[in-house]
């Protein structure tokens, strides 16, 4: 498979640190609002890459944080806690909040049919393992203290930016105009901060340092270390966090370790809204609960993200998810026409080829940076061709474990439904034959609840789709 790696700023051919065994760290929500649906094309994204992995038959242990400590409302260590903020806007407690606001994203990643991680990791419970990080880069000589905490000094690593291709002299330029900060380097940043004296904080913890809280990047770097180790395969999150929050996850990780922490980035683009990101901060989101109340079916919106590469923008527009639920919903009612069927009838050398053809296309648009655009043409192109439906229902059925539309379920579903209606028909009969009314009739509306109509002719009874 090959994989867009953004360290390399190439698409490069993917190679497992072991054999067979892919590990994975997913940059998680702050749990302090509402997940939007900006936030659902990001962890589709990095769903549909895990699901290509398990395709190809890697071992894939996926591992996800949530961050509910340390994200401050100013990437520069500047700001309020965003958790401690909501709390005291919502007059919550910041535990409460971090429940509330997880419970809804793991309702719309649910929603979105996205695969839960295997390990899922809250940082206000990695705060040892956070301290113990900080404590070895301190002994390589890389932390410094400022009045408000302990800092990460950047200038004594020597591929600081490197992900990000940061202009470092640029930034320092820049930073002596405005020099007002106790930093040392304008890239600096808190590892851990010290709570002020001024106020009291609903999350702090005591530290060699001093009664604090973590920064946000330390986090990452030690909850993904701990459960994937030192080096791993594979880091995903959006494109907005390459220059500070990947770039400094990466310095605190090899400062500590020596050894490359992760092998590719995988960065998904933005969801837009009238050229601008969709996000909370902008109050310009959309939630996936407000789309289904609108009466569209969540999926819609999962066909909609595969319909665009995960290295370039997309723009929401509700024409764009209309056209999408068309296109699903006609994909759906075909593929549930093929559920009835249960022999294989012997291919010929045309259909055989075809089918060979629409396979191994499939396998090329996936295997090359995730092409789902092109996969997504090439499932039309199978479905509108001649090979037989037996042969179309294995094909969905095997495409849909990468896709996740439950499109081979929609196949499974049809026929089961079948399969049950016609055991109610039978025993209606034996019911009717006993001159039992009531029950029969229990059982005729059974039926039409499952979709279907009864209807008793001379010739017996008929079921039909309503
Ligand atoms: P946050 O909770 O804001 O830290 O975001 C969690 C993840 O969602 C990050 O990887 C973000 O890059 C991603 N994300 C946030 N807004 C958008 C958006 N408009 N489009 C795509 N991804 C987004
Ligand atoms: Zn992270």
């Amino acid at each position: 498979m090959k994989i867009y790696n953004t360290l390399s700023r190439k698409v490069e051919e993917f190679k497992s640190l072991e054999k067979g065994k892919v590990g994975i760290y997913i940059c998680g929500p702050t749990v302090y609002d509402y997940s939007h649906i900006g936030h659902a094309r990001t962890y589709v994204n990095s769903d549909v890459l895990i699901r290509v992995l398990k395709w190809l038959d890697y071992d894939v242990k996926t591992v996800m944080n949530i961050t509910d400590v340390g994200h401050l409302t100013d990437d520069a260590d500047e700001g309020e806690d965003k958790m401690e903020k909501k709390a005291r806007v919502e007059k919550k407690s910041a535990k409460e909040i971090a429940e509330f606001y997880t419970k809804d994203f793991w309702q719309m990643i649910k929603m979105m049919n996205i695969n839960k991680p295997d390990v899922v990791c809250k940082a206000t419970e990695y705060i040892k393992e956070m301290i113990e990080l900080i404590k070895r880069l301190e002994e390589k000589g890389l932390v410094y203290k400022t009045s408000d905490g302990m800092y990460f000094d950047t200038s004594k690593l020597k591929n600081y930016g490197e992900l990000a291709r940061l202009d470092i002299e640029g930034l320092k330029e820049g930073a002596r105009v405005e020099k007002k900060l106790e930093k040392k380097n304008p890239t600096d940043f808190a590892l851990w901060k010290l709570s002020s004296k001024d106020e009291k904080r609903q999350m702090e913890w005591d530290s060699p340092w001093g009664v604090g809280f973590p920064g946000w990047h330390i986090e990452c770097s030690a909850m993904s270390m701990k459960h994937l180790g030192d080096s791993f395969d594979i880091h995903t999150g959006g494109i907005e966090h390459i220059p500070v929050h990947h770039t400094n996850e990466i310095a605190q990780s090899e400062g500590a370790t020596g050894e490359q922490f992760v092998k590719y980035w995988f960065h998904s683009n933005h969801l837009m809204v009238e050229g601008k990101k969709m996000s909370k901060s902008l109050k310009n989101f959309l939630r996936v609960e407000e789309i289904k109340k609108k009466g569209f079916d969540c999926l819609s919106l999962r066909y909609l993200f595969l319909t665009g590469h995960y290295r370039t923008k997309m723009n929401f527009t509700w024409k764009g998810l209309e056209a999408a639920e068309e296109g699903y919903r006609k994909l759906k009612s075909i593929v549930s026409e093929w559920g009835g069927i249960k022999t294989r009838t012997n291919l010929s050398e045309e259909k055989l080829q075809k089918l060979q053809g629409v396979s191994l296309k499939f396998r090329e648009a996936v295997e090359n940076d995730l092409n789902m655009p092109q996969a997504l043409a090439v499932v039309w192109e199978m479905v509108k061709s001649n090979i037989p439906e037996y042969d179309k229902w294995e094909l969905i059925e095997d495409w849909d474990r990468v896709l996740g539309l439950n499109l081979g379920q929609v196949a499974n579903n049809k026929q089961q439904i079948t399969n049950e209606v016609e055991e109610l028909k039978k025993k209606r009969e034996e019911l009717r034959k006993e001159k039992k009314w009531e029950e029969a009739d229990e059982i005729k509306k059974q039926v039409e609840e499952k979709g279907f109509k009864m209807e008793d002719t001379a010739a017996g009874t008929v079921v039909k789709i309503k």
